[in-house]
This record gives structure tokens, C-alpha cells and sequence, in this order.
């Protein structure tokens, strides 16, 4: 298989989606790194981001609300290359009406190889990386090999 690079500027587009009963953890998660992140873009599902924007005062990009579309809008903006890194606070404990769609989001971000952070500690990483303040070039298959492929 071979591989492409794709850069990610030092200025990063971020998608943040949290499931409702996750959606505190991620609210005291963005209001403790506000600074860190004030530089970047900020996209969110829908109510998600009308909380970031209320409570935290970030400007957010904000897409439909994940069980209306929201998940697969942000899933979109991955695999066109206009989200960097997903934090999504998944509810592991609850069933969600959009199941479908968390599954194809987190398969998009593993697709297209862009960092995703589905709990605190894993966001805490991410956003502690020096990565995140510099240029760095993803690398992608590339799947002009799998849009090339022989069909019967
Ligand atoms: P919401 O969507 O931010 O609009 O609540 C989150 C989700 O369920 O994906």
C-alpha cells in the first residue's frame, strides 16, 4: 500500500460532539483548556455547541444536532479535510438513536487517520501534545489504489 501525506496547519479544526450525558465532563474539559484551544477552530454538533458557545464563550461553528445529522456532517468535513481532530464523549452506558452514525463518525476519523480522543484523559493527551501547536503531516493511504480497483 502506499501512502500520502496530508499537513495539518499549526491553527487546527477541531470537532467537538458530546452524547448528552457526557456533555458536562466535556463542557469543564473545554472550559479548563479555553486558552489552549482559543487559536483553533471549533466545530460541534449542534447542542454541544450552543452550550460551548454559552457557557464557555467560544466562537463555534455549529453544525445539526448529532441524531439529526450533526455526526455525519462532521464525518463529512473528515474525510474533506476540513476537521484536524475529533474529541467525542460517547455514552457508553446509554443507547442512542443515531448509533449508526457514532459508528460511521468514528470510522471516518479512522479512515482518514486524524486523532480522536473519546474520554477526559485521552482529550487531556491530545491537547497536552506539542503536535497540536506545530505543523505535522498525517500520513493517509492512498486510496487512489482502492479507487483504481478492478471491478467485475
Ligand atoms: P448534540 O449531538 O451536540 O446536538 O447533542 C451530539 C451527538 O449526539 O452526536
Amino acid at each position: 500500500m502506499n501512502y500520502k501525506n496530508i499537513t495539518m496547519t499549526k491553527d487546527k479544526k477541531v470537532a467537538l460532539v458530546a452524547h448528552d450525558n457526557k456533555k458536562r465532563d466535556l463542557l469543564d474539559w473545554a472550559k479548563f483548556n479555553r486558552v489552549l484551544l482559543a487559536h483553533h477552530s471549533i466545530f460541534a454538533t449542534g447542542t454541544t455547541g450552543t452550550l460551548l458557545e454559552h457557557e464557555i464563550g467560544l466562537t463555534v461553528h455549529k453544525l445539526q444536532s448529532g441524531p439529526l445529522g450533526g455526526d455525519q456532517q462532521v464525518g463529512a468535513k473528515i474525510a474533506d479535510n476540513e476537521i484536524d481532530f475529533l474529541i467525542f464523549f460517547w455514552d457508553p452506558l446509554e443507547p442512542q438513536p443515531h448509533d449508526p452514525d457514532v459508528k460511521a463518525l468514528l470510522r471516518m476519523a479512522v479512515v482518514w487517520n486524524i486523532p480522536i480522543a473519546c474520554n477526559r484523559a485521552s482529550a487531556d493527551f491530545i491537547i497536552s501534545s506539542p503536535l497540536m501547536d506545530s505543523i505535522y503531516n498525517r500520513i493517509v493511504p492512498d486510496y487512489d489504489d482502492y479507487r483504481q480497483r478492478t471491478v467485475q
